[in-house]
């Protein structure tokens, strides 16, 4: 059999053509297979490819176009503001290319440019539509028959299964590639370990003070034994318990999370809305057989630090486990090297025992539902205490707001699945801490302040109050869905009108509906319903607005986080979304 001649050597400097485009860039080849003739090549951001030899040419057969008529970006860009949709997407083609080439400027073959249309046609099925073309990609390489074969980038960590035997505990323990150090770092995440506990204990003491005004913090330190209920731990146990249980039936959708770097696809049990409709039911058993809830107000301290007992547990756990892990079950941020900062971060992306999810458990269920559970609790104490037959409106509007919050991120569960917690952080103290401690016992602030400070609300400030929450319902759930489901099917008819930018890694931006407003519009939603639950507690303390404030701080912090990572991730892609979408959570504001 006549084995075909091998034109170019590994390690020549030519020019490779860009998938489904007519432009080349400089690349480096590093094989060449005899049996299929293909050629692999890097590119500069180390994208690698397998191209047939009519695809490479020599870098000397190149004429670089002078700069007037070079497709520079920021000439693609005014193209692309055209609303025309050919034109963005030929655009964003082009994008996705530049991104691959690590910015550097792709050139045209003058040669075969007459010929584009029909070379083209025969190129890898990456089609005109973004949305095809990452349904292509995202089919796997496997799938993708053509001229190119798309290998994965060097910075998406090693997806090559591994055999058992390989998965030795010196293997186990290597760190995948890690992102850049958040959180002030690792001094800033020993802070933060001993901050947050210290600052939420603060804050429960605060609300029960009976002037929680500036003035009067920090409130006076009880004595230890205060902050300790044997019996509070066994009700937060047993809690916790019931919502493992709960979450096991099988009852409910199973629900696939987003690729791994493995390729790998996990199942979750998405049954959050039964789970919340069935603990609703044994709470209302519990209290016609006479349990008095309002246990929960006068032992909020002490419940409060059981649970971070709990959260601290349950964090030195899966920092012990993670130590075992495979590098490819690390998520990119925690494994700095450092104890402190990996602890807080969190190390593994997701811990399992066996099908048991545990990330996905505690962000979804027992602090969630807990957490309306206690404002229940509370409206029932703010009666006894105030001697009311109903709770005042200010408490049933925060009592309300709240719960439609919860019920509508469990009926809706499956959109967790594509949130920065399920993809991108990995579970450590700080989303143990933040689901087991702060959700339950720093979000009922408001429900806790107004059992000890009535706010009287006239029927057209209700109004007013109950009007703003639904606006940022509206734009909360209408965001969040539309980028859940762009994510989960990205070739959806439903979304077809939307526009995209393809991006390197396979995966599009979505570039107009709710994502093409601003950068961020779920925050801005969760935003408006923060304002509506801090304005039914009046403006006499500075306290009930205490949320509304962190969350400010957290979201802004949020998105920059998630400003980074997509830069890291998307390259010039990404850049081109923030050109054409300029504000990041409020229009034409920031
Ligand atoms: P997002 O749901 O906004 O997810 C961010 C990810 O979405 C990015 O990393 C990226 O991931 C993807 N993405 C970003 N831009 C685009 C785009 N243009 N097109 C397609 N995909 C895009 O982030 P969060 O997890 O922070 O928030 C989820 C919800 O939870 C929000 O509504 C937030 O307000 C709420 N939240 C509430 C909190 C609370 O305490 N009440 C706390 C934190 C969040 P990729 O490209 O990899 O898919």
């Amino acid at each position: 059999m006549k084995m075909p001649a091998v034109r170019y050597q590994s390690g020549d400097m030519v020019m490779g053509r860009w998938p489904g485009s007519n432009l080349y860039y400089e690349v480096k080849v590093l094989d060449f297979d005899a049996k299929s003739g293909l050629y692999t090549v890097i590119y500069k951001d180390g994208t690698e490819l397998e191209l047939k030899e009519p695809d490479i040419k020599n870098a000397s057969g190149f004429q670089t176009r002078s700069r007037s008529r070079s497709r520079s970006p920021g000439r693609r860009r005014s193209l692309s503001r055209s609303p025309a949709r050919t034109t963005r997407r030929s655009s964003s083609r082009t994008a996705a290319a530049a991104a691959a080439s690590g910015g550097a400027t792709p050139v045209t073959d003058d040669v075969t440019s007459s010929r584009r249309d029909t070379r083209l046609k025969d190129a890898l099925e990456i089609r005109l539509s973004p949305l095809k073309c990452e349904a292509a990609v995202e089919a796997g390489p496997d799938k993708i028959q053509g001229r190119y074969n798309l290998r994965r980038r060097k910075d998406d960590g090693d997806a090559k299964p591994q055999r058992p035997e390989e998965k030795d505990a010196k293997t186990a323990a290597a760190a995948p590639p890690t992102t850049p150090l958040d959180f002030g770092g690792k001094i800033g995440a020993f802070f933060w370990l001993l901050f947050l506990p210290a600052w939420v204990l603060f804050l429960v003491l605060q609300v029960n003070l009976e002037d929680p005004s500036l003035t009067n913090f920090p409130p006076p330190l009880p004595p230890l034994d205060a902050f300790w209920d044997p019996r509070a731990l066994g009700f937060v146990v047993l809690w916790i318990l019931f919502q493992v249980l709960l979450y096991l039936l099988p009852v409910g959708k199973l629900s696939e999370g987003v690729p791994l770097r493995s390729g790998q696809r996990l199942k979750y049990r998405t049954n959050g809305f039964w789970a919340v409709a069935a603990s609703a039911l044994a709470v209302a058993a519990a209290v016609h057989r006479g349990v008095d809830l309002t246990y929960i107000y006068s032992h909020f301290l002490q419940l409060a630090t059981a649970s971070l007992l709990v959260a601290v547990l349950l964090s030195v756990y899966l920092y012990g486990r993670s130590r075992y892990a495979a590098g490819e079950q690390l998520a990119l941020g925690g494994s700095s090297g450092n104890v402190a900062y990996d602890f807080f971060k969190g190390r593994e992306l997701n811990p399992r025992i066996k099908e048991f999810d545990l990330k996905f458990f505690c962000e979804m269920r027992p602090g969630l539902i807990g957490w309306c559970l206690i404002n229940f609790a509370l409206a029932l104490a703010e009666m006894k205490l105030q001697r009311l037959d109903a709770p005042s409106y200010a408490m049933i509007l925060v009592n309300l707001f709240q719960l439609l919050y919860v019920v509508d991120g469990l009926w809706n569960e499956e959109a967790i699945l594509t949130t920065m917690d399920l993809m991108h952080d990995g579970f450590g103290f700080m989303l143990a801490f933040g689901d087991l401690v702060w959700v339950p016992f720093t979000y009922t602030l408001q429900a806790y302040y107004l059992v000890g400070h009535p706010n009287q609300l006239s029927l057209p400030a209700v109004a007013a109050i109950v009007t703003l929450k639904l606006v940022g319902f509206y734009i909360f759930r209408k965001s969040n869905s539309e980028k859940n489901a762009f994510r989960r099917n990205p070739s959806d008819p439903k979304l077809s009108h939307l526009q995209t930018i393809p991006t390197a890694t396979g995966k599009s931006l979505l570039v107009s509906g709710w994502w093409g407003t601003v950068r961020h519009p779920n925050y801005l939603g969760d935003l408006l319903m923060a304002l509506a639950w801090s304005l039914p507690c009046g403006f006499s303390h500075l306290l009930p607005w205490y949320y509304m404030i962190y969350f400010i701080v957290l979201l802004v912090h949020r998105d920059a986080r998630d400003m980074s990572e997509c830069r890291r991730k998307y390259g010039s892609a990404w850049d081109e979304y923030c050109r054409t979408v300029r504000y990041r959570i409020i229009p034409g504001l920031y």
